[in-house]
C-alpha cells in the first residue's frame, strides 16, 4: 500500500474502502488501520443489521470443516483476550461447547473425527462418553452416547460484539458510513472508485465485506460465485431455572442450544426460513422453528411446555462447499474478498479481519488460506 494516496477531484479518498459493516468488515476495518491505513466503511444500512448482529453468538472451534481449523484457532485466542484489542469483552463467557452423538453410529463419526484431527496434530477436541456428557449436562436426555468436547470455547454477544469492533475501529481514525450502499465499482487510473448514494469514494483498495450480498460485488468486477443467501432461524424461550452451561449441537440433525444467565434459552442450528433479498429480510418459517423446538425437546425434555419470547430470521451467504471466499479478486487488482461464512463467521471474524488486512498490507498471510480462494469453484 503507497505511503500517501491521490484522490480524485470530487471523490472522498482513502487508502482501502470496505463495504460492509459486518463483523467482518468492521474486524477488517480495525486490523487495516491499527497497520495504519485510512480506511473507510460503507455500510448500506446500519452496522450489525443483518447476520454479524442478530446471529446465535456461538464462538465455536469445535466441528469445523479441517480447513477453517487454524483460522478458528487463532480468532479464538483474541476471543480470549478481546479487552486488548477493542477495550470489551463482548460478552464473551468461555462455557465451553459440546456436541452430543445420540446414537452409536453418530460416536463412531466423533471418534473418527478427533482421531483425525490428532493425527493432524490439532488437540482442542476431545472425544468424551456418555457419564461425562451427563457430568456437563445433568438434564439431558438419557438416549445421549457421548459426545465432543472443546472446553475453551464459548458464546458472546453479536451486537455487542460488532459495536465494540466498530467503536474500536473509530477511535483510531477509521470512517463508517451507514445508509450507504456501494452501487458501482470501477477502477480510474491505479485507484477503485466506488459510488453509494449519489456519492463517490475513492480508494488503492477496495475490500468486498458484503455478506450475503457479496456475490453481487464480486460480478460486478468479472469473478461470478455462487453464493446462495439463506435465512437461519433462531428462537429464544422464556426463562427457566439454571440447568446447561456449555453451548450444545448435535450430530444428526441441525442444533445450536444455549442458556443465558438470565434463565433464557437460544434454540437454532441451521434451520432455514425464506430470503427476501431486494426487501433484505428474512422471513421465519413456524413448521422449520417447531422442528427445531423438537430437537430441543427431545434432548432436554424440562423444556417441554415452555413458552417461546420472539423467533427471529438472519441473513447469511452460503458457500457450496460450506467455506468462506478470504481472497485477493482474481480478476481485479487491490480488491480483497471476505464473504460466505456459511453460518460460522461470527467466531472467525477477529482473526479473519487481521488476515484481510496482511491480505491488502502484503499480498499474503501467515495463515493459510488458499483453501478459501475465489476461484475455487471454476
Ligand atoms: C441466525 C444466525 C445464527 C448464526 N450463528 C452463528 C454462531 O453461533 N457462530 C458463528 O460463528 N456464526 C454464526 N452465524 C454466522 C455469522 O453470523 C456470519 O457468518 C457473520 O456474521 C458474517 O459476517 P459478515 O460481516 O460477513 O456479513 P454481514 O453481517 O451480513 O454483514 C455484511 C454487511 O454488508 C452490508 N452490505 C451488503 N451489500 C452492501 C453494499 N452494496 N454496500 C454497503 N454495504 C453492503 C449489509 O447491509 C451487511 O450489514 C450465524 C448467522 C445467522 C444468520
Amino acid at each position: 500500500m503507497a505511503a500517501s494516496s491521490i484522490y480524485a477531484s470530487g471523490t472522498t479518498g482513502s487508502d482501502v474502502i470496505v463495504i460492509g459493516g459486518g463483523f467482518h468488515g468492521l474486524s477488517s476495518a480495525l486490523h487495516l488501520a491499527r497497520a495504519g491505513a485510512r480506511v473507510t466503511v460503507l455500510e448500506a444500512e446500519y452496522c450489525g443489521r443483518h447476520a454479524s448482529g442478530v446471529n446465535a453468538g456461538g464462538v465455536r472451534t469445535l466441528g469445523r470443516h479441517v480447513a477453517e481449523v487454524p483460522l478458528a484457532l487463532a480468532s479464538r485466542e483474541l476471543w480470549h483476550r478481546l479487552p486488548e484489542l477493542v477495550g470489551d469483552t463482548a460478552g464473551f463467557v468461555p462455557s465451553g461447547q459440546i456436541k452430543l452423538a445420540e446414537t452409536d453410529a453418530e460416536l463412531e463419526l466423533l471418534r473418527a473425527r478427533v482421531a483425525d484431527l490428532n493425527q493432524r496434530g490439532y488437540r482442542h477436541e476431545v472425544l468424551i462418553d456418555a457419564a461425562t456428557v451427563r457430568t456437563l449436562l445433568p438434564a439431558v436426555a438419557p438416549h445421549v452416547t457421548g459426545g465432543i468436547w472443546a472446553a475453551d470455547d464459548g458464546h458472546a454477544l453479536p451486537f455487542r460484539a460488532v459495536t465494540a469492533f466498530r467503536r474500536a475501529a473509530q477511535r483510531i481514525g477509521v470512517t463508517v458510513h451507514e445508509g450507504m450502499r456501494a452501487d458501482a465499482l470501477r477502477r480510474v487510473g491505479e485507484r477503485w472508485e466506488v459510488t453509494a448514494a449519489g456519492r463517490c469514494f475513492s480508494a488503492e483498495y477496495v475490500v468486498n465485506a458484503a455478506g450475503a450480498w457479496a456475490s453481487g460485488i464480486a460480478k460486478q468486477v468479472g469473478e461470478p460465485v455462487p453464493e446462495e443467501p439463506v435465512a437461519l432461524l433462531l428462537t429464544i424461550t422464556h426463562r427457566v431455572p439454571a440447568f446447561c452451561t456449555p453451548v450444545v449441537g448435535a450430530t444428526g440433525r441441525p442444533l445450536s442450544f444455549k442458556q443465558f444467565d438470565n434463565g433464557t434459552v437460544l434454540i437454532g442450528g441451521g434451520v432455514r426460513g425464506s430470503v427476501d433479498m431486494a426487501a433484505r429480510n428474512g422471513e421465519v418459517d413456524f413448521a422449520q422453528l417447531a422442528s427445531n423446538a423438537r430437537t430441543a425437546i427431545n434432548l432436554f425434555p424440562h423444556l417441554r411446555g415452555v413458552g417461546i419470547n420472539r423467533s427471529w430470521a438472519g441473513i447469511e451467504g452460503f458457500m457450496p462447499d460450506g467455506i468462506p471466499v478470504i481472497s485477493p479478486s482474481r480478476t481485479a487488482p487491490k480488491l480483497v474478498h471476505s464473504f460466505g461464512f456459511s453460518a460460522h463467521g461470527f467466531e472467525l471474524a477477529p482473526a479473519v479481519g487481521h488476515i484481510v488486512a496482511e491480505l491488502v498490507t502484503s499480498g499474503c498471510s501467515a495463515l493459510p488460506v488458499e483453501p478459501f480462494r475465489i476461484d475455487r469453484f471454476h
